[in-house]
C-alpha cells in the first residue's frame, strides 16, 4: 500500500483501509473510489486504474480527468449530476455514461457516489462505486458488432484457427475531409459488409475506432487471403450518397492460434505489429505474423526508448550535418541543407529515414524538430554574418507546421537572433502527409508575411503535390533524386524531358527550384542545360558535421 504524508481524519481511515482492500477486490466489473473533496486528491481501484488505464491509483484533480474519459454525448448528463452533488443539491452522484477503456472503446458504467460530511459537518469525503454495464458492452453502439470485450471473454487454448485484424488506411484523412458523420456511415457500411462476407462461421468484432477483428476456427492462410481480398475489393467500391468513391483500402495482420503459450494479450500484440508493419512498408496487403516484423517491432520499440532518453538528456547524440546547395552556373555554394544526424546510447547505426519516422509516430518530432529549428537558426546567424546573403534550410513535417507554438517559436527566434528570415528557407517534408491543406496555406501565408523563404520537398513523389502546389504560396519546390537518378544512362532520354517540363511548371508557377541528387558528373552536366536554379548532390558534397562545411565554405569561397 502507499503512504500518502500529512493525510488525517475520515480520508485517512478509508484511504488506508483493509475494508478499502477488501472492496476494491470484489468484482472485475466494480471500481471503487473516494476522494478528499478538501484537497481534491482521489484514490481510485487498481481494477480502475489498469482497464481504463488511469495516469496512477492517486489522482489530483481526478474530476477533470475523468471528463476527458467521458463519451463527449454523455459529459453534459455528468457533469450536471455532479455539480448537483458537490453544490451540496442533491445527496447522492446516480448516472450513467460512456468512458473510455484501455483499448479505446467507450463502454458503459452505471456510477453511484455519496458526499460523506467530516466532524465540522463540511462535505469532506465523496465517495462510490461504478459499474461497467457489460450487458451493454457486448455490442458496439455504432456497428452493432461485437465489442473487444466480448473477444476477451474467448478462450483460445482450445481449438485452433486464424485471427485477422483489418485497419483502414488513413481513415482520419477520410473523417478530416468528409466529417465524422461520414465516417460514422462509412463504419455502419463497412461493418454490415463484413459480416456478410464472414458468414457465420466466423466471429466478427468492432477492435478500436476503424479496425476489424476476424476470428476463423480452422482458417487457413489461403481462406484469410481470399476473405481479405474479397472485403478489401467491395471497400473500394464504395461510394458516398454522392456517388463520389468514399477511397476506403484496408491493410491487414493475421496470426494464428493456439501457438506456443498463446496469450490473448500476445495475439492482439502480434496481430497489431503485423497490421502497423503492413501500413507501413506493404499498405493494402495482408501481413502474416512471422519472426522479421517481431524483430522489427522490437527495433522500433528500442529505438523509441533509445530517441527518448536522448531527449531527457538534453538531445545528447542529436547533431546536425550540412549540405550544399550550389549555384548551377559556377558551382558557387549558395546556402546548404540541414539534415539530421543522430546516434543512441545503445543503437548507433539509425539513418534519419528510420529514426525520423519512430519521432513521427512517437510524437517526438515536435521536441527534436523544435530543436532542429533553433539549431539552424543559430548557424545561419553564424553563416550570415561570415558571408552575406548565406542561405540555411532545415526540414519541417506537416505536424509541425499544424503545431501553432511551433510556428510562433519560429518567428520569434528569427526576430529574437536578427537572422535574415528571407535567407531561413522552411522545406516542407513528405507533403503527402497534409491532411488540411487550406489550414498549412494559411501558415505558409503567415510565414511568408514574416518575410520567411518555403520550399517543397520531394516534389513529385507525393501524390498530391501537384494540387498542393497550386494552393500553397511556395518560393521553392525540390525536384527529388528519382528524376536525376537516370538522366545519364542510355534509355532515359525520356527523364530529360520529363525534367525539363517540371522545371518549367516551376518557373511559369512562379517559383524557383532545386534539383537534388546530383550524384556524378554526367548528372551534373545533363542538369546544368536545365533552367533549375540551384543544384544540391553527392558531386558537390555529402552532408557533413559543422567543422567540414565551414573548411568547405572557406575553400569554395577561396578565402
Ligand atoms: P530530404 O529532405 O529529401 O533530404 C535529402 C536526402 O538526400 C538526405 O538524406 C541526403 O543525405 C540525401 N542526398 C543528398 N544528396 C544525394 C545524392 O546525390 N544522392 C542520393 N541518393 N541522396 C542524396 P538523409 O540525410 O538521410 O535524410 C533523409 C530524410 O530525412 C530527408 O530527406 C528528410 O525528409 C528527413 N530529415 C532529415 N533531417 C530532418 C529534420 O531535421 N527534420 C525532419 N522533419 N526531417 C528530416
Ligand atoms: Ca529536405
Amino acid at each position: 500500500m502507499l503512504f500518502l504524508g500529512g493525510m488525517r481524519g475520515i480520508m485517512n481511515d478509508i484511504l488506508n483501509n483493509e475494508l478499502y482492500e477488501a472492496f476494491a477486490q470484489a468484482s472485475e466489473i466494480v471500481y471503487i473510489y473516494v476522494c478528499d473533496m478538501k484537497t481534491d486528491l482521489s484514490r481510485w481501484s487498481e481494477n480502475a486504474v489498469e482497464y481504463f488505464n488511469l495516469p496512477g491509483e492517486y489522482i489530483q484533480n481526478a474530476g477533470e480527468m475523468w471528463m476527458q474519459y467521458i463519451h463527449p454525448d454523455d459529459r453534459n448528463i455528468y457533469l450536471e449530476d455532479i455539480s448537483g452533488v458537490f453544490g451540496g443539491a442533491k445527496a447522492q452522484h446516480n448516472c450513467k455514461y460512456r468512458a473510455l477503456n484501455k483499448y479505446g472503446n467507450y463502454v458503459w458504467v452505471e456510477c453511484r457516489g455519496s458526499v460523506i460530511k467530516g466532524e465540522d459537518g463540511a462535505p469532506a469525503v465523496f465517495a462510490g462505486i461504478m459499474t461497467r454495464l457489460d450487458g451493454q458492452n457486448k455490442y458496439d453502439f455504432l456497428t452493432g458488432l461485437m465489442t473487444i470485450d466480448e473477444f476477451y471473454q474467448r478462450d483460445f487454448s482450445v481449438g485452433s484457427g486464424a485471427v485477422m485484424l483489418m485497419g483502414i488506411d488513413d481513415f482520419r484523412k477520410v473523417i478530416t475531409s468528409r466529417g465524422y458523420e461520414f465516417g460514422d456511415n462509412v463504419l455502419v457500411v463497412l461493418a454490415k459488409l463484413i459480416m456478410k462476407e464472414c458468414g457465420d462461421e466466423m466471429q466478427v468484432y468492432r477492435f478500436g475506432g476503424d479496425e476489424f477483428l476476424i476470428v476463423k476456427p480452422n482458417g487457413t492462410l489461403e481462406e484469410m487471403n481470399g476473405l481479405f481480398d474479397r472485403i478489401s475489393g467491395e471497400a473500394d467500391e464504395l461510394r458516398s450518397p454522392d456517388g463520389q468513391r468514399a477511397h476506403i483500402e484496408f491493410s491487414g495482420g493475421l496470426s494464428f492460434y493456439p501457438s506456443d503459450g498463446t496469450t490473448k494479450e500476445k495475439l492482439i500484440n502480434r496481430l497489431e505489429n503485423s497490421l502497423t508493419y503492413a501500413k507501413q512498408y506493404n499498405r493494402r496487403h495482408l501481413e502474416v505474423f512471422n519472426q522479421e516484423i517481431a524483430d522489427h517491432q522490437k527495433r522500433a520499440q528500442l529505438l523509441n526508448e533509445d530517441l527518448k532518453d536522448s531527449i531527457r538528456n538534453g538531445f545528447r547524440g542529436f547533431e546536425l550535418y550540412f549540405q550544399p546547395l550550389v549555384q548551377k552556373e559556377d558551382q558557387s555554394i549558395i546556402g546548404c541543407e540541414s539534415l539530421l544526424r543522430w546516434k543512441g546510447e545503445h543503437i548507433k547505426d539509425s539513418y534519419p529515414m528510420e529514426f525520423i519516422k519512430v519521432l513521427e509516430d512517437h510524437g517526438d518530432i515536435q521536441s527534436v524538430g523544435q530543436w532542429v529549428m533553433e539549431q539552424a537558426i543559430e548557424h545561419q546567424k553564424k553563416w550570415q554574418e561570415k558571408y552575406p546573403g548565406f542561405h540555411v534550410s532545415f526540414n519541417v513535417s506537416y505536424q509541425q507546421f499544424m503545431n501553432e507554438h511551433f510556428v510562433d517559436s519560429l518567428i520569434a527566434k528569427a526576430r529574437e537572433t536578427g537572422v535574415e528570415a528571407g535567407n531561413m528557407i522552411v522545406e516542407l517534408t513528405e507533403s503527402n502527409e497534409v491532411e488540411e491543406a487550406e489550414s498549412l496555406a494559411r501558415v505558409f501565408r503567415r510565414l511568408r508575411e514574416e518575410g520567411f523563404t518555403i520550399a517543397l520537398d520531394d516534389f513529385g513523389t507525393a501524390y498530391a503535390s501537384m494540387q498542393m502546389l497550386m494552393n500553397l504560396p511556395v518560393n521553392y519546390i525540390k525536384i527529388e533524386h528519382s528524376f536525376v537518378k537516370n538522366l545519364a544512362n542510355p534509355g532515359h532520354e525520356n527523364d530529360y524531358i520529363i525534367i525539363e517540363n517540371l522545371l518549367s511548371l516551376c518557373r511559369m508557377l512562379g517559383c524557383g527550384s532545386v534539383v537534388e541528387g546530383v550524384e556524378n558528373e554526367l548528372i551534373e552536366s545533363a542538369v546544368r542545360k536545365t533552367e533549375a536554379t540551384y543544384l544540391q548532390g553527392y558531386y558537390y558534397s555529402r552532408p557533413v558535421p559543422e567543422a567540414d562545411f565551414d573548411k568547405m565554405l572557406l575553400k569554395n569561397r577561396g578565402i
